[in-house]
């Protein structure tokens, strides 16, 4: 039976009963309204570990003030019942209150890696990130954490912090779970309107398109990434960066680069969407 927690005190005392039976314990942290992206997020830590715990928390200090904190999908129980059907352990509903102590002053900055792309538009947003995933690492105590490549450079902070803070957590990387017409899902698709939805999987035939560029050996990067952030304004994006970046530590690529990374960030009307393509230029 899975069980539903909210107190910090409760996770603690069933995972170390877990590891005193030698369990090993996997981790996934949402802000809920899963989909079929997070499942498989899911599934991968059911396979590579005994127990599995599912956090679920729409993490305030990862919102701008402009952002969609209270507008963003809360759907508890349709989660709930996601998660049960997968016979997972624990999902855990951390209680903002008790998460965050009304006189923190603690933060966690990668710095570098969270200044540019979706960190240049979003002030604060991967310290946010950082943050909360830290003090949630530190509450469960997880052997292994699984992240999706669909947020590509939370992804790269994350390793970056558990790296530089020797955090004992084995963090595993899942690829992009797309609709049929390669649209990554995302909670806020939900936010397009049915014209919107038509148009969106042009996002992803940009990077796809600036990917077989490169791959026939067009090595103007720089050209390559004008012409998809024009293409996506043709097909009503408001782009915000398209960028060709080395997979490792996002950096531009420069042509002797051969691990790549595409990122890309864009609005349809109000809705920001980002997607990534990875690959190697390597046969
Ligand atoms: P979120 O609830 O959106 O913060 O995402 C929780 C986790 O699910 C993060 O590690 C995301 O990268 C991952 N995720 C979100 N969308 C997808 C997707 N379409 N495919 C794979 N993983 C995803």
């Amino acid at each position: 039976m899975m069980q539903v927690i909210q107190a910090i005190d409760q996770i603690r005392q069933l995972v170390r009963q877990w590891r005193q039976s030698g369990e090993t314990v996997g981790f996934v942290p949402t802000m809920g309204n899963l989909h079929q992206g997070h499942l498989s997020l899911v599934k991968e830590a059911q396979h590579r570990a005994d127990r599995v715990i599912v956090s679920i928390f729409v993490n305030p200090t990862q919102f701008g003030p402009k952002e969609d904190f209270s507008n963003y999908p809360r759907t508890e129980r349709e989660d709930q019942e996601k998660l049960g059907q997968l016979q997972v352990d624990v999902v855990f509903l951390p209680d903002k209150d008790e998460v965050y102590f009304p006189d923190a002053t603690t933060k966690i900055n990668v710095a570098g890696l969270s200044d540019n792309y979706c960190g240049a538009s979003r002030a604060g947003h991967f310290s946010g990130v950082a943050t909360v995933v830290c003090k949630l690492f530190n509450i469960v105590k997880p052997d292994l954490a699984v992240f999706g490549q669909k947020d590509f450079q939370q992804l790269r902070v994350i390793q970056r912090m558990v790296r530089d803070l020797n955090i004992p957590v084995t963090i595993a990387a899942m690829p992009t779970f797309r609709e049929s017409d390669g649209l990554a899902m995302s909670s806020r698709n939900s936010y397009l309107t049915p014209e919107q939805r038509v148009a969106a999987p042009a996002l992803y035939l940009s990077l796809v398109a600036a990917k077989t560029a490169i791959l026939s050996n067009d090595f103007e990067y720089s050209q390559i990434e004008q012409q998809q952030i024009n293409s996506l304004m043709q097909n009503g994006f408001h782009p915000e960066y398209f960028a060709i970046c080395r997979s490792l530590d996002l950096q531009p690529a420069t042509n002797t680069d051969t691990d790549l990374v595409i990122l890309t960030a864009a609005k349809l009307g109000e809705t920001r969407l980002i997607d990534n393509i990875e690959f190697s230029k390597k046969s």
